[in-house]
C-alpha cells in the first residue's frame, strides 16, 4: 500500500506525509477487502449520496479530484459506526476527517463552509444568534437580549480574529467580508 501511496498524487500534498498517512489511516486501507458493512451501516448514507464503501475505495485508488469535488466527502456525520463495525480494522471514520484536511488545505470548500467561516470570522460565531427573533425569544425567557459572548463583548470579536488571522484561517478560507444580514437575506 506505501508503494501505491507513494506513487499517488495524494502524497505530494505534505512534506511529512509517510506520518500523517499513518495517523489518518491509509495504511490500513489496503486491507479493506470492499465488504460493504460501512456503506451498510452508515447513518449518513440512508439519507444522503455518501457510499462510504465507494469512497473507500476511490481513495485507495488515488482518485484525488474526484474525492475533494464530491459533495459527498461531506456528508459523513463523523458517528464513528463504521469504524467500530469494519471486519478489517480501517479507521474509516479517520480517513475521512483527513481526507476533509486535505481538501481544504487544496482549497476545495463547499459554499455552506465557506459562508460557515465567514460568519465565525466576522461574528466570533458559527450560527446567527444576534438577530431580532432571537433576542425577543431570549427576552420571553428572562435571559439577556444577546448572550455573553463576542456579542456582547465586541472586543473579544477582535480577539477572536486575531487568533484566526495566527493560523492563517483567514487566507484559507477566503473571508474578511461577511455581512451576516447581507447572506440572511441570501445576498
Ligand atoms: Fe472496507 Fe471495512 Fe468498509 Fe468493509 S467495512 S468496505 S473492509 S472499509
Ligand atoms: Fe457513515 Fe461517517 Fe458514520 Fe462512517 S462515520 S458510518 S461514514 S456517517
Amino acid at each position: 500500500m506505501l508503494e501505491v501511496l507513494k506513487t499517488n498524487k495524494i502524497t505530494e500534498i505534505t512534506d511529512d506525509l509517510s506520518n500523517l498517512l499513518r495517523d489518518a489511516g491509509y495504511l490500513e486501507l489496503s486491507a479493506c477487502i470492499q465488504c460493504g458493512t460501512c456503506s451498510g451501516s452508515c447513518p449518513s448514507g440512508r439519507r444522503t449520496a455518501l457510499r462510504t464503501r465507494s469512497l473507500m475505495k476511490k481513495v485507495q485508488l488515488g482518485l484525488k479530484e474526484e474525492i475533494f469535488s464530491d459533495k459527498e466527502l461531506w456528508f459523513c456525520s463523523t458517528c464513528y459506526t463504521c469504524l467500530e463495525r469494519c471486519p478489517r480494522g480501517v479507521p474509516v471514520t479517520d480517513v475521512i476527517i483527513y481526507l476533509r484536511n486535505l481538501a481544504v488545505q487544496e482549497g476545495y470548500m463547499q459554499a455552506p463552509h465557506i459562508a460557515l467561516c465567514k460568519m465565525f470570522y466576522n461574528t466570533g460565531h458559527g450560527v446567527p444568534i444576534n438577530e431580532e427573533k432571537w433576542n425577543k425569544l431570549r427576552k420571553f425567557h428572562k435571559l439577556p437580549s444577546v448572550p455573553p459572548t463576542t456579542h456582547k463583548y465586541p472586543k473579544a470579536e477582535k480577539e477572536v480574529q486575531a487568533l484566526l488571522k495566527s493560523t492563517e484561517f483567514d487566507k484559507l478560507t477566503g473571508v474578511g467580508d461577511y455581512d451576516e444580514k447581507k447572506d440572511d437575506k441570501g445576498g
